[in-house]
């Protein structure tokens, strides 16, 4: 069984159509500025080199038609014909409390999809678009949705709930919902494959340092608490997003600088983290480079960084009563080795012992504690495309 997997972006397209037999890749690619001047495509077939076409792709339905024809193409395709996609699971950012699961592809769902845009829509629509656009290029093939924010559904409510008047939660849906779930999940999944461990009576924090960025509490395999909120704005300074400040800094920057709730909104998601902090680079290893020349904003980005990191992990093994693992991944959580170390450094009183020569690694499942290490921490490369399609596999036989 093959299964094409989707993930649209407002002007972007990352796509994996994956043999479901042996979970091998069969071609991969991403369509770049969609609906803008320039549009392209870059497909690579498992084993060859990348291919770039560009076409004008004025949206994502053009778009999906090219990757559906790169994926047929006699020469660099990777199958006969659109016959051997037999499913197409969807990347869906906000599930809202609807989405509990990955879910087959309805109008009913497309409907409840559109529901959950208020509560994310700079994310919400382009998935849409996408489902809508593949739906009409390949109607009859089934197709799933996958909520990044589904894997936190089991929070219980002392997490999500935030301390405003409860009606804001009953009449607006104003609660945690925590995104990055497809990837929380599969690490720690991962993670009790590769240790033999059970999730049932394991305490986790799963670490997932991107350009996003969150944490996880995972106790008995679910999601128990995570960094991020009603939006990916929340939780830990990231590479362009505050994460936690004070909000009333939000009114007070409105009054002081005359500013609009759209400027507000764009200095918290794209100028801040650790870009603002810089002023360098929202880019970890552009800002590791800066630091390492002896610039001090560059050093204070990662410092606060990894102390926010550090200060998530000590509150979170509060909150479970202890920890048994620790995993980085992501990004910066499996390439960077100071990032880690910085992260782990002092954590020693909650049994955290880093090895510094096995923390030398990049991008791949290894541990990376000491023998004697009470908590086992490990770097695993996350796979969100595998998880969409695994899920997608499951619903589309049924
Ligand atoms: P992601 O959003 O998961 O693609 O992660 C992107 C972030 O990972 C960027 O900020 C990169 O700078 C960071 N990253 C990737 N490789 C490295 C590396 N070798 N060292 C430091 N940061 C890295």
């Amino acid at each position: 069984m093959n299964v094409l997997v989707i993930n649209c972006g407002s002007s972007s397209l990352k796509y994996q159509l994956i043999n479901m037999n042996d979970e091998s890749v069969l071609a991969k690619g991403l369509v770049e500025r969609i609906g803008i001047e320039g549009s392209v495509l870059k497909h690579e077939k498992a084993g060859h080199d990348k291919v770039v076409i560009q076409e004008p792709m004025g949206n994502h339905k053009v778009a999906i038609n090219l990757v559906l024809k790169a994926l047929v193409d006699p020469e660099h395709g990777a199958v006969k014909s659109l016959d051997e996609v037999d499913a197409v699971g969807h990347r869906v950012v906000h599930g809202g409390e609807k989405f509990a699961n990955s879910v087959l592809i309805s109008d009913e769902v497309i409907n409840a999809m559109k529901e959950c845009i208020e509560l994310a829509s700079l994310h919400n629509p382009p998935n849409i678009i996408g489902i809508e656009a593949c739906k009409e290029l390949l109607p009859t093939v089934p197709m799933v949705g996958v909520f990044d924010t589904a894997f936190h559904q089991t929070m219980p409510a002392e997490s999500f709930i935030y301390p405003l008047p409860y009606e804001l939660y009953e009449e607006l849906g104003i609660r945690r919902y925590g995104f990055h779930g497809t990837s929380h999940k599969y690490v720690s999944e991962r993670i009790a494959d590769l240790t033999g461990k059970s999730l049932e009576g394991t305490k986790i924090i799963t670490c997932h340092l991107g350009n996003g960025a969150s944490l996880t509490a995972i106790k008995d395999g679910k999601s128990f608490d995570t960094s991020m909120g009603m939006t990916p704005l929340e939780g830990l300074v990231m590479g362009t997003r505050c994460g936690d400040i004070d909000p009333a800094i939000v009114t007070f920057l409105m009054n002081k600088k005359n500013m609009t709730t759209e400027q507000v909104d764009n200095l918290m998601n794209k100028k801040s983290g650790v870009l603002g902090i810089s002023g360098v680079s929202s880019d970890f290893r552009d800002i590791e480079g800066a630091a390492d020349k002896g610039n001090k904003r560059a050093k204070l980005a990662l410092d606060k960084f990894s102390y926010t990191v550090k200060k998530y992990i000590g509150s979170y093994a509060a909150a479970m009563g202890g920890l048994d693992i620790l995993v980085f991944t992501a990004g910066l959580g499996e390439n960077s080795s100071p990032a880690r170390f910085q992260i782990c450094e002092g954590l020693e009183f909650l049994g955290i012992e880093i090895d510094k020569d096995r923390n030398i690694v990049r991008g791949k499942e290894v541990e990376i504690s000491t023998n004697n290490s009470k908590v086992k921490v490990f770097v695993i490369p996350t796979n969100e495309e595998l998880m969409i399609a695994r899920d997608t596999k499951i619903l589309a036989a049924k």
